[in-house]
């Protein structure tokens, strides 16, 4: 069985009268990169905020490493590395000298980590250069570099394309692709922009308004976002069989509620719907599906809305 790094169970956190999340339930596994998707105020800050322990939950629990005993969340914290919000550099100081304070106030032992670490993270030739007349994704690298002094286990990072530019982010992307297939480190990212993380997490959660809507896997989201036809029968292993020898394709996948996804044809309804048809099969339903991942994403939201 798959180790969890993090499980919420009804987890929420009001502000006042308001739900910043309600009942959220999310399990993050040891060796994913999580991606946290919603809109401006959906509650992404908020929960990784919670799972940090910088805030406490209204009601529900967080379990960390398998423990949710609150008074073990010092211990969790040293196996987390977190960027929340800016990360707080000191301007006048080079990249190593802002490494040096970081690793004193975690207490930890050695310099040694401060040179692997800006090695990781590509600073290694910023040499003297103060942090104030750094680029964003100098900062930004630096931010990740402070999150991982410390080597945690664990790595939460806040929208952290935030102003970064294309190279930026793509630069970031193969930078915790790397960590996460060399270092095995478990990634909990946040966006509000799907298709910025479709490439990069491999499992996804998508919050809307507080709300959980959907948890899947990348497998599972690129399932939903390639265009089939969806075919319901009244005898779905026939069906299967017409396509395979009238069709003569093999490109379809039968699910679970005996519904036949066709990725082969998608653009010939007709010649499908006839060569079913001709088979003596009684068509309940057909249709063409698959979104682009934004337009999966706003059809998700806003069916959510029309709640
Ligand atoms: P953004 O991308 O804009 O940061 P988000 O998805 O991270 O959005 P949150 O910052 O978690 O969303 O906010 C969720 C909701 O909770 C919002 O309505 C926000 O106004 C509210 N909220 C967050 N923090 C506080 C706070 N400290 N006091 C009061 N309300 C808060």
């Amino acid at each position: 069985m798959s180790e969890h790094i993090i499980r919420t169970h009804n987890l929420s956190k009001k502000y006042k009268d308001d739900f910043a999340i309600e009942h959220i339930n999310i399990t993050i596994r040891k060796g994913e990169i999580y991606g946290f998707i919603g809109q401006n105020g959906a509650g992404k800050s908020t929960l990784l905020r919670l799972v940090t322990g910088l805030t406490f939950p209204t009601e529900g629990t967080i379990e960390r490493f398998g423990s949710d005993n609150p008074k073990e969340i010092t211990l969790a914290q040293k196996r987390m590395g977190a960027i929340i919000e800016h990360p707080a550099l000191f301007a006048n100081m080079s990249a190593y000298e802002n490494l040096e304070v970081h690793r004193l106030q975690k207490g930890i032992p050695g310099k040694e980590c401060i040179g692997k670490t800006l090695e990781l993270v590509g600073l290694a030739n910023a040499g003297k250069k103060k942090t104030k007349h750094f680029s964003l994704g100098m900062k930004q690298r630096l931010g990740l570099g402070i999150a991982l002094l410390s080597e945690p286990e664990f790595l939460i990072l806040d929208e952290p394309t935030n102003g970064l530019d294309p190279m930026g982010i793509v630069e970031l992307r193969g930078l915790l692709k790397k960590l996460n297939r060399e270092k095995g480190l478990t990634v909990l990212i946040s966006s509000h922009i799907l298709s910025e993380l479709h490439q990069l997490a491999t499992s996804f959660g998508i919050i809307h308004k507080g709300k959980l809507l959907e948890e899947l896997t990348g497998k599972e989201l690129d399932e939903k976002c390639r265009r089939h036809i969806r075919i319901k029968v009244d005898q779905p292993s026939k069906g299967a069989a017409v396509l395979e020898e009238t069709l003569a394709t093999t490109d379809f996948e039968v699910m679970q509620d005996g519904t036949i996804h066709l990725y082969h044809h998608v653009d010939d309804v007709r010649k499908v719907s006839m060569a079913l048809m001709n088979s003596g099969l009684v068509i309940e339903h057909l249709s063409q599906n698959g979104d682009s991942l934004e337009s999966y994403f706003s059809k998700l939201v806003g069916g959510a809305a029309g709640e």
